[in-house]
């Protein structure tokens, strides 16, 4: 046994811990959790515990159901919103198969392969995430239109916010778990949050979204209010998004940096937008999986619908942000597409293989997008060479199952399990016939 999972053992005993919470992220990005006794650890680093995988959604065929979660001791952490006594804790895990190997269907695995993948040349893949999401009066209820907790909008300061409040216990949770929090404050639709994390290692970022997301709906039920990182929850106010800021380091030194370089961004660093920009299209069904996501990247509210990089462009899909004073070698990319509903394991994975391929395949980074994109033409857009992202899960699907890079990430597995659900989605929401149908025919025809 290692030191880490002696100290987990040692802490278990002193804080008194009676529960330990073993968690996994399926396919689709939800959390699953299984709760172990103490005395079941020294198993379950050794060998794991085992599960029936049948039942988690992708995991595995009804004949090959049998897996083992195995603990990661480095994830250990006590639960802020459990009571202190007696304590509980959890866990991130791994999934392997009974002889030990890891599960293809396990979405921290396919994170891990590619991050080991870039490790072979050398980088280490950094993100940091800007994290948006509602707050509404009220658990949701079918056919009812949320009602948000203000009317407030971006940067709004406002006394006795609702938000305020939420934001300070949200973030004192989050940092007394380990994950350090950058910047918040009111977005622009009303009741809308943005919680940004500090960057870390792209493995460690997608455990803290799985955390930060459970932490901010746990907050939200404990202040009677509800919380939601769905895309695009009305109409006509801004949808939810997650920005993410990437890079890589070779050792400590900033591969995107170079100076005196235009933004400070190294040939690396351009040639890793290329490769996004490339792919954006093809992995589009994973950085924003759902029907709904789409509602969010195609009608405005910020959120980009265009393939184009950009220097100080916000209707850029990426951005080479600047905030900080050049010497501070913090050249970084910011990713507009993603979506907080994201399986966040997953779309690191792939925004960062569409990166790698630009690099090893030194792919040309197109030029700069200095217009507005969402006021041009369609016919001016076309003249730049700015094409659209897919308008709807559809469209996302149909590039995704020709997309070699994608097969290649996700592996056999992950892949066709993913598209196979993702289409069925789409059949489920093409047959639905909507309020907006009935509403524009019924009083006419
Ligand atoms: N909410 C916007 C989006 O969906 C972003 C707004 C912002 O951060 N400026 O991407
Ligand atoms: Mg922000
Ligand atoms: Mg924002
Ligand atoms: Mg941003």
């Amino acid at each position: 046994m290692g030191k880490q999972e002696d100290f987990v053992l040692r802490a278990l005993e002193e804080r008194d811990v009676r529960f330990v919470r073993l968690w996994f992220t399926d396919v689709l990005g939800f959390l699953k959790s299984v709760a172990v006794a103490p005395a079941e650890l020294e198993g379950a680093f050794e060998e794991g515990i085992g599960f029936d995988g049948s039942a988690i959604e992708g995991f595995a065929r009804v004949y090959e159901a049998d897996m083992l979660a195995k603990p990661d001791p480095s994830t250990f952490q006590l639960l802020p919103w459990r009571s202190e006594d007696p304590a509980t804790a959890r866990m991130f895990c791994d999934i392997v198969m009974p002889d030990g190997s890891p599960s293809y269907a396990d979405p921290r695995f396919v994170l891990k392969r590619t991050l080991s993948k870039a490790a072979e040349q050398g980088f280490t893949f950094y993100t940091h995430p800007e994290i948006e999401f509602y707050l509404f009066k009220d658990t949701p209820q079918a056919g009812v239109e949320p009602v948000p907790v203000d009317r407030s909008g971006y940067f709004d300061h406002t006394a006795q916010s609702m938000g305020a409040d939420f934001r300070r216990v949200a973030i004192t949770m989050l940092e007394s778990m380990g994950i350090s929090v950058e910047f918040s404050h009111h977005e622009g639709g009303p009741g809308q949050q943005e919680i940004d994390l500090r960057y870390a290692d792209a493995l460690s970022t997608a455990d803290n979204i799985m955390t930060f997301r459970t932490v901010i709906r746990e907050v939200a039920l404990s202040q009677g209010i509800w919380a939601t990182f769905m895309p695009k929850p009305f109409t006509t106010h801004p949808g939810s998004g997650m920005h993410t800021h990437v890079s890589l380091f070779e050792g400590d030194q900033n591969a995107f940096y170079e100076a005196g370089a235009e933004y400070q961004l190294s040939q690396t660093g351009r040639r890793f937008i290329a490769g996004v920009l490339r792919h954006a299209p093809e992995i589009s069904v994973v950085t924003n999986q759902w029907v709904n996501s789409y509602k969010r990247l195609m009608f405005g509210g910020e959120a980009p619908s265009y393939v184009c990089w950009g220097h100080n462009n916000r209707s850029a899909m990426v951005r080479v942000p600047m905030y900080k004073p050049l010497k501070h070698a913090s050249t970084r990319v910011e990713l507009r597409t993603v979506d907080a509903a994201c399986n966040p394991y997953l779309a690191f994975a792939v925004i960062l293989a569409a990166g790698m391929k630009g690099i090893t395949e030194s792919y040309e980074l197109p030029r700069e997008a200095e217009d507005d994109v969402w006021t041009l033409s369609e016919r001016e857009r076309q003249s730049l060479g700015i094409d659209p992202l897919p308008k709807n899960l559809d469209a996302a699907i149909t590039i995704a199952e020709r997309s070699e890079l994608l097969a290649e990430t996700l592996g056999e597995t992950v892949f066709d399990f993913f598209l196979r659900n993702k289409r069925a989605e789409w059949d489920a929401y093409r047959g639905q016939v909507s309020a907006f149908e009935r509403d524009q025919m019924l009083p006419v025809i």
